[in-house]
């Protein structure tokens, strides 16, 4: 008996061949790589919030219609009239609910989406047994329209993921483009439109569901200050949310989760005021970054912004040297080189990083 025969004797070969998912240790450094909301609840919430998890049954199964949650997420979320949503242990968990929905197993199966693009839809893709096709975006990280519709005419992908706006480039796409892509799926085809930083965009599709019976819209908490809670939800039309149940499992939502979620919503206006002194510090920020020669500013609508330097892996190496996290994104795809993303956080944050970065553009 040997454990590594037995690994090769059981564990897929394609699970074997790839790295696992890399989170990089953060503990002393400025955290400026995941688009956290860099602010905590403040202390009389927090304890609030402590007392209402006090008592929560710890010994019983969440109830499992979650209907409660579901219908206070359906009223104050901007969640359509006759639409329902379908929780998810994060909106990484609905990404694979939907890919194992869709994965045939009799013929090929095909996820579509544009890259460099949120890797969880390639990833998630593969585990699920479905084929990724990616469709490169243009040099100036808008969508290829035309080369999404000839992708979509040639595989006829069940689903395709639009992010919106896109991780990790930041920028949302052109509506009337990602309507034509619905509209060219029309019944052989789900549009996911992910919303994760919906409070930072303001712009939505939710509103347009009753438009498009193969519309889905994911959102999560994560981006808005939640993101230990572990909660995203989806809309879409009824009779499609019915089937894409049945592959959850059945008590995905933990009920510390759906009790912090329900307190969240009770307070959402301290969320959004949040997420407002956030969007107020990307415009800060983005001016100040502009202002570095050097240093190209993509337009961001999340809560992260993008920027292209003479030399990333130059500028990361100084950054982290400097105690100072971001991603170094300038590997992952060839519109993106030398490219880093940075995620907004406090004033005071923003300019230990800006200081670093300055003279990591100086050096
Ligand atoms: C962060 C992110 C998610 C993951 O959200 P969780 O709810 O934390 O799993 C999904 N989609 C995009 C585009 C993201 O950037």
């Amino acid at each position: 008996m040997s454990i590594d025969s037995l690994i090769r004797n059981t564990i897929r070969s394609d699970v074997l061949a790839i790295p696992g998912y890399h989170v990089a240790d953060a503990s002393g450094f400025i955290k400026l790589d995941a688009m956290e909301n860099p602010y905590p609840l403040p202390d009389h919430l927090a304890t609030d919030l402590a007392q209402r998890l006090a008592n929560v049954a710890l010994n019983r199964y969440p109830v499992a219609s979650y209907a409660t949650l579901k219908q206070r997420i359906c009223r104050q979320l901007g969640v359509p009239a006759g639409y329902d949503v379908l929780l998810g242990n994060g909106s990484d968990e609905l990404i694979s609910m939907l890919e194992m929905a869709c994965a045939h197993q009799d013929r090929r199966a095909v996820v579509v989406a544009p890259v460099p693009t949120f890797v969880m839809y390639a990833r998630s893709a593969q585990f699920a047994g479905m084929d990724f096709v990616g469709v490169p975006l243009k040099a100036d990280l808008t969508l290829d329209k035309d080369a999404m519709l000839a992708a979509i005419e040639q595989h006829k992908p069940a689903l395709v993921f639009l992010s919106y706006p896109n991780n990790p480039t930041g920028n949302l796409f052109d509506e009337n483009h990602m309507v034509e892509i619905i509209r060219a799926l029309g019944d052989t085809g789900i549009a996911v439109v992910d919303e994760a930083y919906e409070p930072f965009a303001q712009q939505s599709f939710m509103p347009r569901l009753p438009e498009f019976d193969n519309l889905v819209v994911m959102r999560t908490v994560s981006k808005l200050g939640l993101a230990g809670i572990r909660l995203g939800y989806m809309s879409g039309a009824p009779k499609l949310l019915e089937q894409l149940d049945k592959v959850r499992p059945p008590y995905n939502i933990n009920v510390l989760t759906q009790v912090a979620a329900e307190f969240a919503l009770d307070n959402i206006e301290v969320l959004n005021s949040q997420a407002a002194l956030l969007r107020n510090e990307r415009a800060a920020l983005s001016t100040a970054l502009t202002a570095i020669p050097g240093v190209q500013v993509f337009p961001s609508a999340a809560n992260f912004i993008l920027v292209r330097v003479p030399d990333a892996d130059a500028a990361n190496a100084y950054l982290l040297s400097h105690k100072v996290l971001v991603k170094n994104v300038g590997k992952m795809h060839g519109v993106l080189a030398n490219c880093l993303r940075i995620t907004v956080s406090t004033p005071e944050e923003n300019a230990a990083f800006l200081a670093a970065f300055k003279a990591a553009m100086a050096a």
